[in-house]
Order: structure tokens, then C-alpha cells, then sequence
């Protein structure tokens, strides 16, 4: 690990002013992936500006949806009543992520900027277009069964490892963000990018830009939704393929529906067509199967997971099911 600057913030000013004065800085909250990170030398901020002195740990019930605070524990969004009654899609993926330890540490804001676990990405030794734009992507054609087979490119496939983004891209959720020039709010959806010609741009933040909190309205969904994780064991792992689904339904039709996955893609992928094609139709599992099979039309898979394509699809009309069933 080599040398940094360390400073406390003790407002959102000193903050982003410290961050937009060296590019080369990073936000230190839980900690849990960047001091990960830096003791592999993956990242090699010059500054770590200390934000846990901010005061952005609460949340609160605004016009029926929640604001959480981004330095919010995992664990705490968790345990609150609001979400656990409101938003349950989201207490349950994230339980269904890490280890309590992490999640006593990690924080909301440091979940939504957590890096990919691609092992390649994670040796210095090993190429990665990430890490290194330009050096190459040895997972195209090594070993790739944890890898994309959803909104890739010939320069990365990398899976986003979140399952609490999974959850808030399927409620909608809106990312409040603050810099030396002001605020602005940017939906989950758009916030994060595909890796494209330029993999090591993840999202559509400035530099020394913060998010300071998630917004999350009103949802029509807590009776209905379902997040379901796929992985190699179920203690503690990242996901083979996982699936937020929510389903309104007003007399047996579905009236709205949201279908995101995860770990299957390079963002966490919401799948629209499939959505257009339940909205209007009786619950079925015709519907169901109709709705997967266009999830996974799309789908590039490569050498060693080819297997995700028949998986992503057989979860996404289980996590539908459950949701039906006003199970969560
Ligand atoms: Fe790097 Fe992406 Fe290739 Fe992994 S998939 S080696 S993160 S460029």
C-alpha cells in the first residue's frame, strides 16, 4: 500500500471541496471494498477523505417513500420498521448479501459504489481494462463462469456485485448527489453505466461528487415482491444469477410490474420488455415464462456460462411466483 493523505470531514463542504481538489481522491465510509482495494494495490487513492463524521445516517418517511441517509449502515436500513414494512424487497436482498459483520460496517452509499469481484481485476499482476484502460480483458476468454452474459462489451464483462441495488433499481429508487456546485438527484437506473469502450467508467459521477442519500417514493409493491439469490452456497456468496420482481395486481390482472437482475449482468439489468409483456395480463405462469424468456433474449454468454442464460430465466419466473403469492 503506498502513502496517502488522510483527512476527516467534519461537513459535506470540507468534503467535496477536499475531493474536488485532487481527482485522485476517494471517500472513505464502512471501508469494507476500498481498504480491500488498497491493500492490493487495485487502488491507489493520493487522498482518503473520512466522511462517517457526516450527517447522513438517518432515515426518514417523506410523502409515503423513505429518504435514507447514505452513511446508514446496511444492517440498520435492515432492521428499520419502515423499510422492513414498506419496502421489504430491500431488507431482504440486502440479508441476503455479505456477512452481518460486513453489513454492520458497510454503508448504503458504499454498497452502491462497490467495485466488481472479478478475480481478474482484483490481481495487479493480470491485465484488466478496468483497472488498467487499455491493458486488455483476460476474462473474455479465461475463466468467466461468474462473469456477464448481460450488457457486456469486447472490453469488459464484469458483473455488478450488489443485491441492494438490485432491489433499489426495482422501487425506483433516486440517489441524491452533492458537489462543490450544488445537488442533483439521478435515478438508480441511470446512474450506473455499461462498460462499453470504457470500462473503468462505472457511473455518472464527477469528480469529488458524493452521494449524500437514496430517495425511495411511495411503492405500490410491498405486498408483492420477491428478491431471489442464486449462488454457489448459501452462507455467504455472491450470485450465480438474482432476481428482484414486483407485481401490483388489481383483480387477478397485473397493473404494474418491475423485473431487475442480478449477478448476470455489468449493472444491475432491469428487464423492461419483460415487464411490458406481464402489465395487463392474468397472474400465469404462461405470462411468467413469456416474461423470462425476453429477460434473457438478449444475452451473450461466454465459455463457462452459458448455464446462466437457463438460470437467469428459471429465476426470474420463481422470484415471479413467489411474488404472486404476497410472499417476500
Ligand atoms: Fe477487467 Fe472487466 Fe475484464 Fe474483469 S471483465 S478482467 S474487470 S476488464
Amino acid at each position: 500500500m503506498r502513502p496517502f493523505n488522510y483527512i476527516v470531514a467534519a461537513d459535506d463542504a470540507i468534503a467535496v471541496n477536499a475531493a474536488s481538489r485532487d481527482p485522485a481522491s476517494k471517500f472513505l465510509a464502512g471501508g469494507t471494498t476500498l481498504i480491500d482495494l488498497m491493500k492490493l494495490n487495485v487502488s491507489q487513492p493520493d487522498q482518503l477523505v473520512d466522511i462517517n463524521k457526516l450527517a447522513h445516517s438517518d432515515i426518514s418517511s417523506v410523502n409515503g417513500g423513505l429518504l435514507i441517509g447514505a452513511l446508514t449502515k446496511n444492517s440498520d436500513v435492515v432492521m428499520n420498521a419502515m423499510v422492513q414494512q414498506h419496502f421489504p424487497i430491500l431488507a431482504k436482498a440486502i440479508l441476503s448479501g455479505a456477512s452481518p459483520q460486513l453489513r454492520n460496517m458497510a454503508t448504503v452509499g458504499g454498497n452502491i459504489m462497490q467495485r466488481t469481484r472479478c478475480p481478474y481485476f482484483r490481481d495487479v499482476t493480470m491485465p484488466c481494462n478496468k483497472r488498467a484502460p487499455g491493458s486488455g480483458c483476460p476474462a473474455l476468454t479465461g475463466h468467466n463462469r461468474m462473469h456477464a452474459i448481460l450488457g457486456g462489451s469486447d472490453r469488459c464483462i464484469a458483473v455488478h456485485a450488489s443485491d441492494m441495488c438490485v432491489a433499489l433499481t426495482a422501487l425506483d429508487a433516486v440517489l441524491i448527489l452533492k458537489s462543490a456546485d450544488g445537488e442533483r438527484k439521478v435515478p438508480i437506473e441511470k446512474f450506473y453505466l455499461v462498460p462499453g469502450d470504457n470500462p473503468e467508467k462505472e457511473n455518472v459521477l464527477n469528480p469529488g461528487e458524493l452521494i449524500v442519500a437514496v430517495e425511495l417514493p411511495l411503492s405500490k409493491f410491498a405486498l408483492r415482491s420477491h428478491y431471489l439469490k442464486v449462488r454457489d452456497r448459501s452462507s455467504f456468496s455472491f450470485a450465480l444469477a438474482s432476481v428482484a420482481a414486483c407485481l401490483s395486481v388489481q383483480h387477478g390482472t397485473i397493473s404494474d410490474a418491475r423485473i431487475v437482475l442480478g449477478g448476470v449482468a455489468t449493472k444491475p439489468w432491469r428487464c423492461q420488455d419483460s415487464e411490458k409483456i406481464l402489465i395487463g395480463k392474468p397472474v400465469s405462469a404462461a405470462a411468467f415464462a413469456q416474461a423470462a424468456a425476453a429477460a434473457v433474449a438478449g444475452a451473450m454468454p461466454h465459455k463457462h456460462n452459458k448455464f446462466k442464460v437457463e438460470l437467469a430465466k428459471r429465476s426470474i419466473v420463481r422470484a415471479l411466483e413467489i411474488a404472486a403469492l404476497g410472499v417476500t
